[in-house]
């Protein structure tokens, strides 16, 4: 059996970005997922968005790597074509008690680093952001937040780690660990794995990973957001991420801006006891409109095309990143809740110097591919430029999803680079993610897919096993 320098739990943003980052090394490195695609975590399901690192505790290590995760991504997005965009944040107060409460963020995020901070009044409120509540007295701007579109950015950094060596094994389900002399056993859905070094990135079942191993002192209590997505059409609602001021468990109702365009409200924060309850509400959608419209008022519930439920995996207040003695070699990185995937090109360095300082030989490789070629996106390029792309190639014309304008190239490129689900392809081209939720470009992607894949329309899904979408002989005509 072969014996890995480092295997790394989990295929979120979390584990890629260790993985990506370790890859620079000549090291064996297995990332095991037991999803059928990375991102389908929480990953897959958050606001998108690269905090400043505005609302975090002065000592939190997430305040921190969230200030270092934000600068980091510059460079990242640079070398792998991301679409990150530094849009900027404001808080906004309503009166005299909460302008107090912005200068003390402002005073507490300068302490953490937190560059270009600046206490904006109304007529600045007035003149940058005119659909913002008139009732808005000041604002704390952040210049340095940005949005991100967090599925593609974990496929990027997956793509790329492979590129450099990284092994990724899906439909890899950790069952149980032990320890044996110098190494960790993994028994998995898919066979056995052997390994020096075990990097536990399981987001939600974090505690789960390290419990198997005799670690049991922090729980995972998971904080459901409840996020509500609106047409593109409104994508110029706003023109900065727009917060409230934040409560003790979160930053709050906020309005937010996407890589896609579309702007979202949310998400809600409420504690509950399901890992896998993933269920909005009435109730969520009631409150995030209220917290919302306090904000901006004119926000229309018939602008809302579709909605979700992410679960903060929470461990207390803070992260919890460290090597655990009594099971050498295991780095526990758990409670990555917000803001994990601002922070995640951060928590990457400090899980390589944590390994680095317990024993593991770090040589850099000779060659380490740090760039990747920029993903085309019908919706993300001028129109005057598509004519271009089709007098490339035809197929760029072939317009599969109307509502979101995503072509049939597009869709063949996702399967290239790693797509084997319906929500794969959808979270890395927004194909079937529009008003009609698929209704027009179901039957043809899933055509596509199975062209491509040879995998029979049958036994298509949409995010892996039990999830099938055709019943009986799969005939599609058209
Ligand atoms: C509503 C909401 C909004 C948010 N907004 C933001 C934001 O705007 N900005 C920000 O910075 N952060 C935000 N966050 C936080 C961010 O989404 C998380 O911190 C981050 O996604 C956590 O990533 P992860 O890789 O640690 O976990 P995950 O993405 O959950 O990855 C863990 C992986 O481990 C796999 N796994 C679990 N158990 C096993 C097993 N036994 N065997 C094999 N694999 C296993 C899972 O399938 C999963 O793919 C938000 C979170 C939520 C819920």
């Amino acid at each position: 059996m072969k014996l890995y320098d480092v295997a790394i739990i989990g295929a979120g943003i979390t584990g890629t970005s260790i993985a990506r980052e370790l890859s620079r090394y000549r090291l064996n490195i297995a990332l095991l997922e037991k999803e059928e695609e990375p991102a389908f975590g929480v990953s897959k399901s958050n606001s998108g968005i690269i905090h400043p690192g505005t609302q975090n505790p002065v000592n939190s290590l997430k305040g921190k790597l969230c200030v270092q995760g934000n600068f980091l991504i510059r460079k990242i997005s640079k070398e792998l074509g991301l679409d990150f965009k530094e849009v900027g944040e404001l808080i906004v107060s309503f009166n005299e008690e909460e302008t107090k409460e912005l200068l003390r963020l402002k005073e507490e995020a300068e302490i953490l680093g937190v560059p270009g901070l600046e206490i904006v009044d109304k007529a600045w409120l007035k003149q940058h952001e005119p659909n913002l509540n008139s009732e808005a007295v000041r604002g704390l701007y952040a210049p340095t937040a940005g949005i991100i579109s967090p599925y593609r950015m974990v496929y990027d950094l997956a793509e790329n780690a492979v590129r450099n060596g990284v092994e990724i094994h899906a439909q890899t389900k950790v069952i149980n660990i032990t320890r044996a002399d110098k190494y960790f056993e993994i028994n998995t859905s898919a066979g056995m794995f052997k390994t020096r070094y075990l990097i536990n990135a399981a987001g939600l079942f974090a505690d789960d990973i390290s419990g198997m191993l005799g670690i049991d002192d922090f729980k995972i209590k998971p904080r459901k957001g409840e996020e509500f997505i609106l047409d593109k059409k409104k994508e110029n609602l706003a023109r900065h991420l727009i917060f409230p001021l934040p409560s003790k468990i979160s930053k709050g109702v906020l309005i937010i801006k996407t890589a896609d365009g579309n702007p979202m409200i949310g998400p809600t924060a409420e504690e509950v006891e399901d890992k896998d309850d993933l269920a909005t509400s009435d109730n969520g959608l009631g409150k995030v409109l209220m917290s919302a419209r306090r904000l901006i008022p004119a926000i229309d519930d018939k602008d809302i095309i579709a909605y979700f439920a992410g679960l903060r995996p929470a461990a207390g207040d803070d992260f919890i990143i460290r090597h655990e003695v009594k099971a050498p070699g295991l780095i526990n990185v758990a409670g990555i809740q917000s803001p994990g995937l601002t922070a995640s090109p951060a928590i990457a360095l400090l899980v390589k110097d944590i390994l680095q300082n317990n024993g593991l030989g770090l040589k850099k490789k000779l060659l380490f591919r740090a760039h990747q070629g920029k993903t085309i996106h019908l919706f993300a390029i001028p129109f005057s430029k598509t004519k271009g792309l089709i007098k490339k190639d035809r197929a760029y014309g072939d317009i599969v999803c109307r509502c979101e304008m995503v072509s049939a190239r597009e869709i063949r490129d996702a399967i290239k680079h790693g797509a084997r689900t319906m929500d794969g392809i959808k979270f890395r081209t927004r194909a079937q993610a529009g008003r009609c939720h698929g209704s027009f470009c179901t039957t043809r992607i899933m055509k596509i897919l199975s062209e491509e894949t040879k995998i029979p329309l049958t036994s298509i899904t949409k995010r892996g096993k039990g999830s099938e979408i055709l019943k009986g002989g799969g005939l599609i005509d058209g």
